[in-house]
């Protein structure tokens, strides 16, 4: 079983007060492990529905439609001029008139300006929008984020799930990542977006400053295996288009993991004893070094099961 959830935002507080002096970590960027170089171009994965791949950046879909683009996710600032470059090209193409924020994350919000500013739709939880409103700081390595303009931030927000256009959104309150985490399906074409809730890409991030912890990528997996069928895509925030039987192999050894550092918490252990227990030792081959991972996984039990540690 799953702790229950939380209250999140007094418990945050109260944890990053307990742990923020403590979480020296290596100054690197986290979750950047990728299992193949992202290819560079344009996916297809129905007439009317694209993943859009820039080097480096996250994954973008992009669905055409109606005289119009709608974008789950809008890559970095820095790439968004390649980012309409290429949704100027798609078949079908038009102006954006709405882009999805799976989370606050720079990688999923650098185009928030451009699409505010024209006057278009920007949905997300409203957390992600609260966070965006905020300026945050990573503990682990000293990174700042500035909030947005107001302009920017995203201007339509739900709590639970919604539709649009023939599409259904949907909040995943477990919190794997951050606790703005989203999905976005498309039914018609079967395909599910889910940000950063899955990594397709070796080792995830786990933001715990916003939210995110361990039981929460166990609890989001086991929540999207209710939304998916036998032949949904599933599009990660990077590497490649992931499908049901990975949603269920990634359940497992997170499960796995989950367990072995809720036991090494309930023994005393500290996030460097963790990382030295080797809780990932048999999936390492495949998934690359854990430790940082496995620090911040560890970290992120603080937030969410000791909160007055
Ligand atoms: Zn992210």
């Amino acid at each position: 079983m799953l702790p229950q959830h939380p209250t999140r935002r007094e418990l945050i507080r109260a944890a990053l007060g307990g742990a923020a002096g403590l979480v020296l970590g290596a100054p690197r960027v986290f979750g950047a492990v990728q299992a193949k170089p992202d290819a560079t171009g344009t996916e297809r994965l129905a007439d009317n529905l694209f993943v859009i791949r820039i080097p480096g950046e996250t994954n973008v879909v992009a669905h055409t439609g109606n005289g119009g683009v709608l974008l789950v996710d809008g890559g970095s600032a820095r790439a968004a001029d390649a980012l309409m470059k290429a949704v100027a090209s798609l078949p079908g193409s038009g102006p954006v008139h709405t882009l999805f924020n799976t989370h606050w994350h720079p990688e999923q919000t650098g185009l928030n300006e451009q699409i505010g500013k024209a006057g278009k739709t920007i949905i997300a939880h409203e957390n992600t929008r609260l966070w965006l409103a905020a300026d945050v700081t990573w503990p682990w390595n000293g990174q700042r984020f500035t909030r947005l303009p107001k302009i920017a931030q995203p201007n339509k927000t739900f709590y639970t799930t919604g539709k649009l256009d023939g599409l259904e959104y949907g909040y995943i309150p477990d919190a794997p990542h951050t606790d703005g985490d989203m999905y976005v399906y498309f039914r018609q074409q079967n395909v599910l977006a889910v940000g950063d809730a899955m990594s397709g890409a070796g080792w995830p991030a786990v933001d715990w400053t916003t939210g995110g912890w361990i039981g929460g990528i166990v609890g989001g997996l086991q929540r999207l295996l209710t939304v998916v069928n036998d032949d949904t895509r599933i599009v990660p925030g990077r590497g490649p288009v992931l499908t049901l039987a990975d949603l269920k192999t990634q359940y497992e050894m997170y499960a796995a993991i989950y367990e072995r550092l809720s036991k090494l918490l309930n023994s005393g252990r500290g996030p460097s004893e963790a990382v030295a227990a080797q809780p990932t030792k048999e999936f390492d081959a495949k998934m690359g070094n854990p430790d940082e991972f496995v620090r911040r996984a560890f970290e992120s039990l603080w937030a969410y099961v000791t909160p007055d540690a």
